[in-house]
């Protein structure tokens, strides 16, 4: 018998099919995150074109994972709760603020079609089958700095408290060269454009990978920390990140490094995770926080070794969050598709302080993708063993505080300098950056801009279902 609510006279407003088949998927969440009733103002930083690009068939990046991710955002309604931004590409300039000219004027040249006749320049620049060259690789570099960029300045300008770029966190590029997947370090670029402002900046790292790229552009300074936890065994990618990686000069005591081995599970990690960054935070005393959630560390990732569950992955962010401090969050690695997009879904639902059901949405285009169980919290926790022994973790547990312990005794840390890169900029890019702030700032722009992000997608996605 079909189930007629408006006809039961049992039925109410609020349980009947038709206000069920509408109701959100999520719940508000009120005090339940232990956070003091923290509602941060959160912006989502997203340009559709960005998940179109190929590394290749054989290439385990697939930039198609952020339109899977994108299409859950939406199907939990979790779009409703954000500012959404369309982003524009990073300028050549804005490039430049952290690469050098001929590496970005190469990445800019190069093309599949031409690439023999640059033989000595593909050597030159590490690039093969990590980094292959392909179609519109350099828009493609364009489109996820320019929205981390993007959230740096809707941080700065304090209209997000916490700014959502799950294109970036390609953290394994270098200034003159690509590495790991990744070309141009948003990262990095979003870092020093928050130094323009922020005195100290705290960039913590979960990706499965050690987050080598911005732990070295900013391993000079006492103005940046990094902590990075990730697979280490000295020849695992990209071989470095060991313990006794802890800055130099003024930089020194400055980065933290947490090495793991294979098959790390839920509990250890997550305890591990908050009993460093709870002294992290109120030592260093952070004024923003960059929160790198690359998701090759969950379980049954196609290039991964550990066995962490969705939740845990997300209870180390929702760890941070709960801080209060304005941070960004970015994406990374992470190489088994529907996976990623759960959780990058998940960790959008905890910025925004929402509980979502875990049976995916109906209408979701893509929805095979995430057979046979159709959940959100698929059990990723069972693949290796744990190589990590209770007596590993102690002894690093202590090797960590040891090299934490400068914190304590560290005068406050002022904005004692202007990084290098930083002091070229002329007046005239600080006021085109100025007014760019302020004409963002303006209530009714901003409104246009998210009613044209959602058509858009709107129209994108009717375009899926029609195929
Ligand atoms: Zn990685």
């Amino acid at each position: 018998m079909a189930h007629n609510s408006w006809s039961d006279p049992d039925s109410s407003f609020a349980t009947d099919f038709r206000t069920a088949k509408h109701t959100p998927f999520f719940e508000p969440i009120i005090n339940t995150f232990n956070d003091g009733g923290y509602k941060p103002n959160v912006s989502y930083h997203y340009n559709p074109d960005v998940a179109a690009y190929h590394y290749g068939v054989r290439h385990p990046m697939k930039p198609f994972r952020l339109m899977l991710t994108d299409h859950l955002v939406s199907g939990y309604k979790l779009h409703e709760q954000m500012d959404l931004y369309q982003t524009e590409r990073a300028s050549k300039e804005e490039l430049l603020n952290f690469h050098s000219a001929d590496y970005i004027e190469f990445l800019q040249r190069i093309t599949p079609q031409n690439s023999t006749k640059f033989a000595d320049d593909l050597k030159k620049f590490n690039i093969g089958d990590d980094c292959p060259v392909f179609d519109g690789m350099y828009d493609y570099c364009q489109f996820y700095a320019g929205a981390s960029l993007d959230a740096s300045r809707k941080l700065i300008s304090g209209m997000s408290d916490i700014a959502i770029n799950w294109s970036g966190g390609l953290h394994h590029a270098k200034k003159y060269e690509p590495s790991g997947f990744c070309y141009v370090n948003d990262i990095v670029m979003a870092i020093l454009n928050l130094l323009r402002v922020h005195p100290r900046v705290l960039y913590i790292d979960i990706d499965l990978h050690h987050g080598d790229g911005v732990q070295e552009a900013f391993y000079l300074t006492d103005r940046v920390m990094t902590v990075s936890f990730h697979k280490y065994n000295g020849e695992f990618f990209p071989g470095t990140g060991n313990y006794d990686e802890t800055g130099v000069g003024k930089g020194k005591h400055f980065a933290l490094n947490v090495p793991l081995q294979d098959g790390i599970d839920d509990s250890s990690y997550v305890k591990l995770f908050k009993s460093v960054i709870e002294p992290v935070i109120t030592k260093f005393r952070p004024t923003v926080i960059i929160q790198q959630c690359g998701a090759d560390s969950l379980g049954y990732d196609r290039l991964g070794c550990f066995n962490l569950n969705i939740k845990a992955h997300g209870e180390c962010v929702k760890y941070v969050k709960s801080f209060g401090i304005p941070m960004m969050c970015l994406g990374g690695g992470g190489y088994t598709p529907r996976n990623v997009s759960r959780l990058w879904c998940y960790e959008t639902s905890i910025m925004t302080n929402n509980e979502l059901s875990s049976k995916l949405p109906d209408d979701i285009p893509f929805r095979s993708w995430f057979e046979p169980d159709y959940s959100l919290h698929p059990n990723l926790g069972d693949r290796f063993e744990n190589k990590n022994t209770k007596k590993y973790l102690d002894n690093l547990r202590v090797q960590l505080m040891e090299n934490l312990r400068y914190l304590n005794q560290a005068p406050s840390v002022q904005m004692q300098e202007i990084p290098p890169d930083l002091q070229n900029l002329t007046t005239d890019e600080e006021t085109k950056i100025l007014d760019r702030l302020k004409r963002e700032s303006k209530f009714d722009k901003y409104k246009d801009e998210q009613r044209y992000y959602i058509n858009k997608k709107d129209e994108s996605r009717r375009g899926e279902l029609l195929d």
